[in-house]
């Protein structure tokens, strides 16, 4: 095993680390394993050391020896400071030339910060975000690479033939230089919560404002994924609501505690839509909802609050239904648009020149948001690379025209009836203000004056002008 024959190396052989390992087998490459305890590499080695070529390594020196040149290895450990003691130990083994690809879900200003280490020793950091969990890993995730465009040569076709592929396009292309890939794979999850917050809201209102079972609902969902809101995660919400419960022959769903967890992604999208000052609400309320869920000490005070009147839940089923549908379809709209400028505005930030419809194009497989949606989203950046928002390509103008009576009346209805929908309605009110002729902002800017002389511009001349305020001491 000491011959250098391996294509590519991967270190860290947890779940997705080895799938990823035989996804690269599977297509005839030579892999070589790697794994902090060697219980791991062992365990795959007997499972499944007969899908294709192997070579197990035990110590760094013998994994980068196994590998032919420019050495190609693909971290999947756990992200944060083991992928940071992982990142120097290869780099001491390694040479100039070779290729450290981060398969984990790092934060995009680690890989700027470790690409940057690598570069100044003459070694290539890949950051690549990878999406699509362990079934992905196995069988064909969307692979968002980062980092130098040279390394992109030797390593974009291995990546693209492990890729999902959709009409014949690898879901795996260069995204941009150093953290732009985990970047965008991060906007990505951070989509994922709006998505998921959104059809979780659908469940709540059919649930409480129709009275629908679990298994109603999952039939509207199947019924749903035959149309445009065709998704993963659409098809999985019907799945998980089918589920029956083998110890209690209840709905799964009905005895699953009703407080999520998170671990990060999300929060990081809203933080860095903070700093870089685009209103991400969708994923903030998904991010804040699923923070809200999980405040168990605070819910179980709270109930019994007071409700005030309620009003009539809905009597034509078939209506609200397809009502809800629409309001579901309009603040999907929105929150992808809101999730592509942040991408946008990353982009200009970091001078990485990211192209939003190839983004949507490799998001069409493998990955956990992938939808029949995306290739719309594909089409209107092709038709106009520079579209100031996703909401303004014809297509979707012409959807959200079609939703806004009904959208507009889920959000009354969910309302009056005490049902929490923070993505529908704050989705709905974005979508109001950016159409708005007059926004309160100029009262902003007056009291802003007022109180601190930050000066305002006026609408019939240029400049910044101060007033003194008849209040002014
Ligand atoms: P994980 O639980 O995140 O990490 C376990 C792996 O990390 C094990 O191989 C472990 O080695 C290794 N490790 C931990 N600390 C280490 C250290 N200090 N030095 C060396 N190795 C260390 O595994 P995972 O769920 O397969 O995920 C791998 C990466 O992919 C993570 O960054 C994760 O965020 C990302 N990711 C996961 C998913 C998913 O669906 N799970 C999807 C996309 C991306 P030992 O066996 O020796 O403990």
């Amino acid at each position: 095993t000491s011959e250098a024959r391996a294509q590519i190396g991967v270190t860290g052989l947890a779940v997705m680390g080895s799938n990823i390992a035989r996804n690269f087998a599977r297509h005839g490459y030579t892999v070589a394993l790697h794994n902090r305890s060697i219980g791991k590499t062992d365990a795959l080695l007997e499972a499944h050391g007969g899908e294709g070529d192997f070579v197990r390594t035990e110590t760094v020196e013998e994994f980068v020896a196994a590998l032919e040149k420019p050495r190609r290895v693909l971290i999947m450990v756990k992200a944060g400071d083991a992928t940071d003691a992982v990142i120097e130990e290869l780099a001491d083994a390694m040479e100039p030339g070779d290729i450290i690809i981060d398969g984990g879900n790092a934060l995009y200003t680690d890989t700027i910060r470790r690409e940057a280490a690598m570069a100044a020793r003459g070694l290539n950091f890949v950051g690549a975000g990878i999406s699509g969990g362990e079934e992905g890993a196995l069988n064909g995730p969307a692979i968002m690479p980062g980092g130098p465009k040279e390394s992109y040569e030797s390593l974009g076709p291995m990546l693209e033939s492990i890729a999902a592929q959709v009409d014949g396009t690898p879901c795996c292309t260069h995204i941009g230089p150093d953290g732009s890939g985990h970047f965008v794979k991060m906007v990505h999850n951070g989509i994922e919560y709006a998505d998921m917050q959104l059809i979780g809201e659908a469940y709540n209102l059919f649930r409480d404002a129709l009275g629908f079972d679990a298994k109603q609902i999952a039939d509207v969902f199947t019924q749903w994924n035959t149309g445009e809101l065709e998704s993963y995660l659409v098809e999985i919400t019907a799945e998980v609501l089918n589920q029956v419960d083998a110890k209690t022959g209840k709905p799964l769903v009905d005895v699953i505690v009703d407080a999520a967890e998170q671990k990060g992604t999300g929060r990081w999208t809203v933080k860095s839509a903070l700093d870089l000052g685009i209103p991400v609400t969708g994923i903030a309320e998904a991010v804040f909802a699923r923070a809200l869920s999980g405040s168990r000490t605070q819910r179980a005070a709270a109930k019994g609050l007071a409700s005030g009147v309620l009003g009539e839940k809905p009597t034509d089923v078939a209506e609200f239904t397809e009502a809800i549908r629409q309001a579901l379809y309009a603040s999907k709209i929105v929150a992808y648009a809101q999730g592509f400028d942040q991408i946008a505005a990353g982009s200009a930030e970091y001078n990485w020149d990211l192209h939003p419809g190839d983004l949507a194009t490799i998001w069409r497989g493998g990955c956990i948001i992938r939808a029949r949606f995306l290739n719309r989203i594909k089409e209107a950046y092709e038709a106009d690379p520079a579209l100031p928002s996703l909401i303004l390509a014809p297509y979707f103008r012409e959807a959200i025209e079609k939703a806004i009576d009904s959208w507009r009346r889920v959000v009354v209805v969910a309302t009056q009836l005490g049902i929490p929908v923070p993505a529908f309605a704050s989705s709905l009110s974005y979508y109001d203000g950016l159409r708005a002729e007059r926004l309160p902002a100029a009262l902003t800017q007056g009291q802003r004056d007022f109180f601190g002389a930050h000066t305002y511009e006026r609408i019939d001349a240029e400049g910044k002008y101060h007033t003194l305020w008849s209040g002014d001491r």
